[in-house]
């Protein structure tokens, strides 16, 4: 057979396969035109469809408007007036850049664009039809653009026999000016179905914009968002577990005002709900995500709705976070408030006047002679979120930190002796070896023990990956071999340089499949080298298939999980003590890293309820 030979297309068609990926429903010319007007800096947009979309798309703007010379290039492919480099492209300040969208729309409808900047004697019209040479001829109009599209996929019977009945295209258009109205609470939008008014909209606060768009009452049932970190801003508004839904559609997430749909940022969210809806429930949440646009891909997809960050872990941590903060924010996670928790002893240091400051057994009023004088109270460790501060009482007494004192207190006692000397302490009590009661300040805390071990160990570990730390690895005084199959010997060759961050110090004999292991991470339980390694191997590999999450983030949660105390493990009160101090320096104590709840709260105030009490 003779080969074909090879033609560049005329640009209808180019134009037409083109508008099949940018232009697949009425909705996504709204869409679009919307864009357009939000670009040109419109502060009203109206919007009007007639049949769903299918015969007419009205939308009119008060926006920047365009010369005749622009208003000729806007129908032609890639003409844009948004970006004109590679670096404009890498920091983009505008929802459209592609230049598709009109060139797209004019090659499967009747185009017809009217347009007027605002110091101009009068506008333009642009007639546009598909095959047809495009006209333009003076008007009078008011400043800004009106675009109308007739008749939209006229030409392209494939595409019109796929439109859904008018009532559902309609929904659809609905869905979008609902999204648009609520990233844009500063405009004025107005919404006609060809029917009757949808919405008529004037610049409010996001709060009464969401009320409008929902339902009046809605914000009795809503919590605010205000969460910043170094990479990002994350705020809006959460729907209480009372307005959960059965679907996902009144979920609201924007990057940079772009409405965007994003698996991995909708899981943390979910996880931030973990424990407080069913399985079948999904919250309701507007939340805008604020990134300098140089960190975020939004060339991923001809819709745009989908991007790419550079940085898809912090990402999802901030976000995270962001809920989690609000929640405990606004209570619906309990805090712990334990007395005391924060100093392992009952020793003080009592500022002194005129001297260094006394230690002092607030048991026995006993006072311990101090060599030198402790710097007093800074928070062990990192610092632990505000909201964890553990509440110690005594202005006038300050609680001398666990470091401070370890100098001064004798050699590590007994557990016994422990509880007879610091009867002060929290009340805890191990149960069947698997759960940590706490009484707190309000109530009682469940912990799970190897939940919780899970959630400090993988903190830990994400930090060591981060910032390479000296001190986490303990030698063996004789080495271990792991015998490694070629499926582990390829994971463990990937995690060769994090697992020695971790603390792992190994040498892979390829020859005979075994790993040397000289030195573990100080976390390991002696005995539990070898098999410790092989389990953190196979957990990432399985986690690597199912957690949308980086693979430090994935190594972190392997350790977490396989170098955790178990379930059956019997604690001592000094352990479980450290276990709980450890757990709320945590940034996130009350889920593990795949979700789970690691402790359970029981006010007083509902045991008493529960028991008739009345207080
Ligand atoms: P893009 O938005 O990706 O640039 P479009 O095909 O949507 O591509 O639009 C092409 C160009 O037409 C835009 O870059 C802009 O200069 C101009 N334009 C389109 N709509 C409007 C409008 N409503 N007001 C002012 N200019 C507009
Ligand atoms: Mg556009």
């Amino acid at each position: 057979m003779e080969h074909p030979r090879i033609t560049i297309l005329p640009d209808h068609i180019a134009n037409q396969i083109a508008a099949g990926e940018v232009v697949q429903r009425p909705e996504s010319v709204v869409k679009e035109l919307i864009e357009n007007a939000l670009d040109a800096g419109a502060r009203e947009i109206a919007v009007f469809v007639r049949d769903g979309g299918k015969s007419l798309i009205h939308v009119l703007d008060d926006g920047c408007g365009m010369h005749r010379e622009d208003l000729e290039l806007a129908t032609v492919r890639h003409a844009t007036s948004k970006i004109r480099s590679l670096e404009d492209l890498q920091r983009l300040a505008t929802l459209g850049f592609r230049g598709e969208a009109l060139a797209s729309i004019a090659s499967v409808a009747d185009l017809e664009i009217i347009t007027r900047q605002a110091g101009d004697e009068h506008g333009w019209k642009l007639v546009c039809q598909p095959l047809k040479p495009q006209r333009i001829e003076p008007t009078d109009c008011p400043a800004g653009t009106q675009v109308i599209v007739r008749n939209l996929f006229f030409n392209v019977p494939a595409r019109r026999k796929f439109l859904r009945s008018d009532t559902t295209e309609l929904r659809y258009i609905s869905e979008t000016m609902i999204r648009y109205g609520l990233s844009y609470p500063d405009r004025s939008w107005t919404f006609h179905d060809g029917r009757g008014m949808v919405f008529q909209l004037q610049p409010q606060p996001l709060l009464e914009r969401i009320g409008a768009l929902f339902h009046a009452d809605i914000a009795g049932s809503l919590i605010p968002v205000d969460h910043q970190t170094d990479l990002v801003r994350i705020e809006g508004f959460l729907g209480l577990p009372s307005i959960a839904r059965t679907t996902k559609a009144s979920q609201y997430l924007f990057l940079n005002h772009r409405p965007i749909t994003n698996r991995a940022l909708a899981h943390a969210i979910y996880q931030g709900y973990e424990h407080m809806l069913e399985k079948s429930e999904h919250p309701f949440f507007v939340l805008f995500i604020w990134l300098d646009p140089e960190r975020v891909d939004v060339n991923v997809h001809p819709q745009k709705h989908e991007v790419k960050f550079d940085d898809e872990r912090a990402m999802y941590h901030a976000v995270l976070e962001a809920v989690l903060q609000s929640m405990r924010q606004h209570e619906l996670i309990p805090q712990l408030r334990v007395k005391q928790v924060e100093s392992s002893a009952p020793l003080i240091a009592v500022p002194n006047s005129g001297g260094a400051p006394l230690v002092v057994n607030r048991l026995t009023g006993e006072v311990i002679p101090l060599q030198s004088p402790p710097t007093l109270p800074s928070s062990p460790g990192r610092p632990r979120s505000s909201s964890y501060q553990l509440r110690t009482e005594q202005p006038q007494w300050q609680p001398a930190t666990s470091q401070q004192l370890a100098s001064i207190l004798a050699p590590a006692s007994s557990s016994a002796v422990e509880r007879e000397t610091f009867p002060e302490q929290p009340r805890m009590w191990q149960m069947h070896n698997k759960y940590i009661f706490v009484q707190t300040d309000d109530g009682i805390m469940i912990i799970d023990q190897h939940i919780a071990h899970e959630r400090i160990l993988y903190e830990r570990a994400l930090d060591a990956l981060e910032h390479a730390s000296a001190d986490r690895s303990q030698r063996l005084m004789f080495p271990v071999e792991l015998p490694l199959n070629a499926r582990e010997i390829a994971i463990f060759r990937e995690l060769a340089e994090d697992l020695q961050r971790l603390g792992y110090d190994c040498c892979l004999h390829e020859d005979r499949a075994t790993v040397e292991i000289r030195a573990v991470p100080t976390e390991i339980r002696p005995g539990e080298e070898a098999t410790s390694l092989r389990e953190v191997l196979e957990q990432y590999a399985e986690y690597q298939t199912i957690r949308p999450a980086s693979a430090r983030d994935n190594l972190a949660a392997s350790y977490g999980c396989r170098a955790a105390i178990k379930a059956g493990d019997p604690l001592s009160v000094a352990e479980m003590r450290r276990l709980v101090e450890d757990l709320f320096r945590c940034r996130t104590p009350e889920v593990c890293p795949h979700g789970r709840p690691v402790m359970i709260h029981f006010a007083l105030r509902e045991l008493d309820r529960r028991f008739g009490r009345t207080s």
